[in-house]
């Protein structure tokens, strides 16, 4: 059975309670972990503010934040075997994709132990006499709520700069994938992260992640996960005035123009859409293609999807399974409703021989020509299936590229440069690729949605300013 992190101290439930760890891939449970709540959340944010207020944390320079968080990145590193066995468990993902998960984790606090005591004030002219200052200061107890897709990247891309800033924090990872999480404070703790800098409670979202979201004593909140929760996220925090960083769902277009290079753009669109068996917010999930080009671009696509192979972590082949039960059932009601709706199937991935018969896969679908008022032309499925879709000319693309909700990232797909600049300039999302895609690559890119995707910034140095204050301190000296 694991415990969960708080103050420093490893603890259970204070009423004991415990919730199974369940693997993906053959929905066996073969751990324990504790079921905190509101009791557990308040001891973890007074643990987090006495971090700031009366213990070593609160009293470290920028230059030793960035030395300790300097240190877990290596700690991490140093662990990579490890903590990608205990990641591929947990999620069900290949070991190669876990692997990189865990890298990229290290590469958040190399990255951003790099930029602790580099984010300066300002000087501000005024009136004669006066000298104004803009002090950049930590916004206080950070509270982050992460989902089960990228458990590790998450810490990474949310607590690395909070920490950074000089905030203490407290984690609620998701309750199915918890377990990296624990290990991860273990580790950043030996590391030299003193005590309340970090507390991690786990549990359900309905009960600590709420307690979390409501709590009077946090100072912002950053929440990644549905739209649903996210706006019951959004409205706890208006009771209390806290600001929120959301990072939502999506559902990003791959824009593709009769002169695009298609020996480049193929693979990779296929790989947006397969990466992480489809369960990433970034999921390049919509194909947009120009009318004349439609049939042999999907024939292309379709090629390559075919070739998709889902088995085990161990396996290592291009994903896993999906998360959880709900999971699988949400992906294969999305399939069998196009299906019967008599959208045409272009390909199926196949699931490898011998895989449990209890976990969780699903077969990689391409859809396509997809009515633009099918569900899978504007609703995310979080899952591996691609809707394929004609337009007409560049007004229509970048109509229907913003014919959704959702407004996280998109590609442009174009030999064309000018082409391929007004389409990325009239999209609207948090980033464009033009000719490439990075599905959640990239921590020194800024990253978020606009629309229905969220607001705020992670990722890049953006994420400081997200995760810090101002003041500004005016001085007479006559
Ligand atoms: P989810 O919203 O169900 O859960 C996310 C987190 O919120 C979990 O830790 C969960 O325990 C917690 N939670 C659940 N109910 C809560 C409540 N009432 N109050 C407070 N916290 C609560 O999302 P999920 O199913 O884990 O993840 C899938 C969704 O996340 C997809 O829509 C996906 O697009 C989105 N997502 C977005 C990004 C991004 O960066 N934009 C990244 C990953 C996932």
């Amino acid at each position: 059975m694991k415990k969960m992190f708080i103050g420093g101290q490893w603890m259970t439930a204070h009423d004991e309670r415990t919730l199974p760890v369940v693997s993906p891939v053959d929905g066996q449970a073969y751990d324990d972990i504790p079921r905190g709540a509101a009791h557990e959340i308040d001891l973890a944010v007074d643990a987090a503010r006495r971090a700031l207020d009366d213990g070593a944390w609160g009293r470290m320079t920028a230059t030793e934040r960035g030395r300790v968080l300097h240190g877990i990145g290596k700690k991490l590193l140093d662990h990579v075997d490890e903590l990608t066995e205990i990641e591929a468990r947990d999620t069900g993902k290949p070991l190669a994709t876990a692997r990189n998960d865990i890298v990229v984790l290290a590469r958040y606090f190399e990255f951003y132990g790099a930029a602790a005591d580099k984010v300066h004030g300002e000087v501000i002219p005024f009136q004669n006499g006066h000298h104004v200052s803009l002090l950049r200061e930590p916004l206080g107890v950070t509270a982050h709520i992460i989902p089960w897709n990228y458990p590790a990247q998450m810490i990474g891309r949310t607590i690395a700069p909070a920490l950074a800033m000089g905030n203490a924090t407290v984690l609620k990872p998701a309750e199915d994938t918890s377990l990296s999480a624990l290990r991860f404070a273990e580790l950043a703790t030996e590391a030299g992260l003193p005590a309340g800098a970090l507390n991690v409670v786990t549990g359900l979202g309905e009960e600590a992640g709420a307690a979390l979201a409501a709590h009077p004593g946090i100072d912002l909140i950053s929440f990644t996960g549905s739209n649903e929760v996210g706006t019951l996220v959004q409205q706890a925090a208006a009771r209390n005035a806290v600001k929120c960083v959301l990072e939502l769902g999506g559902k990003s277009p791959q824009i593709v123009f009769a002169d695009a290079d298609l020996d480049r753009a193929v693979p990779i669109i296929v790989k947006a859409i397969i990466q992480n068996a489809g369960q990433t917010c970034t999921a390049g999930s919509r194909l947009l293609v120009e009318q004349g080009a439609f049939d042999a671009v999907v024939e292309r696509v379709a090629q390559v999807f075919a070739k998709v192979r889902v088995g085990t972590p161990a396996m290592d082949l291009d994903c896993g399974p999906l998360m959880n039960p709900a999971q699988l059932a949400r992906v294969n009601r999305y399939i069998d409703a196009a299906r019967a709706a008599g959208v045409p199937v272009l390909a199926q991935g196949r699931i490898a021989d011998g895989v449990p018969s209890g976990g969780y896969y699903a077969r990689p679908t391409l859809f396509g020509p997809v009515p633009r008022t099918d569900a899978l032309a504007c609703e995310e499925v979080f899952g591996p299936v691609l809707a394929a879709m004609p337009f007409a000319d560049e007004a229509d693309a970048i109509a229907l590229a913003n014919g959704t909700p959702y407004g996280l990232l998109a590609a442009v797909w174009s030999e064309n440069a000018g082409r391929a600049y007004r389409v990325a300039k009239a999209v609207r999302a948090g980033q464009v690729f033009v000719n490439c895609y990075g599905a959640g690559g990239g921590v020194e890119l800024p990253f978020g949605g606009t629309k229905r995707s969220g607001h705020g910034r992670e990722k890049g140095l953006l994420a400081l300013e997200e995760l810090s204050s101002t003041k500004t301190l005016v001085h007479f000296h006559g």
